[in-house]
């Protein structure tokens, strides 16, 4: 019988009483058996605001010639898309689960290049990150000077293509480090009222840093933006590949350009206190795919895109 080609309905249906008696932890990951296919989820399960990294291979028993030959173009969850890389006897991946999800279980998508998708049900566990009252000039709260405004669209514009222009494949081999390790002024994921006004919820943390401190890649990739912008005052936004980008504002100077190959811990800037802040601080940022989550929780999961479940630590196929 061959499930790709399935009813989503009775698919989803099939999956999820299926899933419930097959879900066991291997080590790190949590795996799921179902079509033909072995899953591997961590962290599992995940909260709003944070990353889940995603592996899955053919059953070698499963021997059906179309699901051997079966490929795999990127992942689907919460209406957003996620990009896939094949890796040895498989595919891994990361998607991300938005702030404010609330608790239950969504479908994961994984979309093959024929057309057919298999589905994963995501148990997510909702998160509330608190709120944050912060003032700061009202041009910059809310800005109402046509050359601000003007220059705000602009800035969208350039966020977006550098956004659009991730690489394929993971471009980094170790595990991502903080930039700082210096005390925390503002969390991840906060409810913020600048001068009373509802705004975004904080997409990063911010680390106490006095202006002029080196900055350094958390980890290797690509500058695709360095440049000031309205709110983030000078930026560096690294691709990571697989729709990673780590970002780092307010800086008082950037030390590299769109296009440079960063290897990991080298310094892409200096700390400052640029575009919309209250003092010098660094604000540290992960988004994957459109989506911020936690950064330093995604610094900790990082190890799980590194490790491809099914192989050994010599990089050997393991039964
Ligand atoms: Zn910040």
């Amino acid at each position: 019988m061959n499930l790709l080609k399935i009813n989503y309905s009775i698919l989803v249906g099939f999956l999820l009483v299926f899933c419930a008696h097959s879900a066991v932890a291997a080590g790190d990951f949590v795996t799921i058996v179902a079509d033909g296919y072995e899953f591997f989820l961590a962290p599992e399960p995940p909260a709003a605001g944070q990353a889940l990294v995603v592996a899955f291979r053919p059953l070698a028993e499963a021997g059906l010639h179309n699901q051997r030959n079966q490929q795999f173009s990127g992942m689907t969850f919460k209406k957003r898309k996620f990009p896939l890389e094949a890796v040895k006897g498989g595919w891994r991946g990361v998607v991300a689960v938005p702030l404010g999800t609330k608790a239950g279980t969504y479908n994961l998508a994984l979309n093959s290049r024929s057309g057919s998708r298999l589905l994963i049900p995501v148990t997510v566990r909702e998160h509330d990150y608190g709120e944050q009252r912060l003032t700061v000039k009202n041009e910059m709260a809310t800005p109402m000077r046509p050359e601000n405004l003007k220059k705000i669209k602009q800035d969208r514009n350039d966020l977006k293509i550098a956004y659009n222009s991730s690489e394929p494949r993971l471009l980094f081999s170790r595990e991502l480090q903080p930039p700082l390790h210096s005390k925390l002024t503002s969390t991840f994921g906060t409810r913020r009222f600048l001068n009373g006004k509802p705004k975004s919820p904080h997409g990063g943390v911010d680390y106490k840093a006095k202006i002029g401190l080196p900055v350094p890649a958390a980890a290797a990739g690509r500058v695709v933006l360095a440049e000031p912008l309205y709110y983030s005052g000078r930026i560096v936004i690294i691709d990571h590949g697989l729709s990673i980008f780590t970002l780092y504002m307010h800086l008082s100077e950037i030390d590299c350009q769109v296009g440079d190959l960063i290897k990991a811990g080298q310094i892409i800037g200096k700390s400052g206190r640029s575009g919309r802040v209250t003092g010098p601080h660094l604000h540290f940022g992960v988004k994957i795919a459109g989506v911020f989550v936690d950064p330093l929780r995604f610094v900790a999961d990082s190890r799980y895109l590194l490790k491809i479940p099914w192989e050994d630590e010599n990089g050997q196929g393991k039964l």
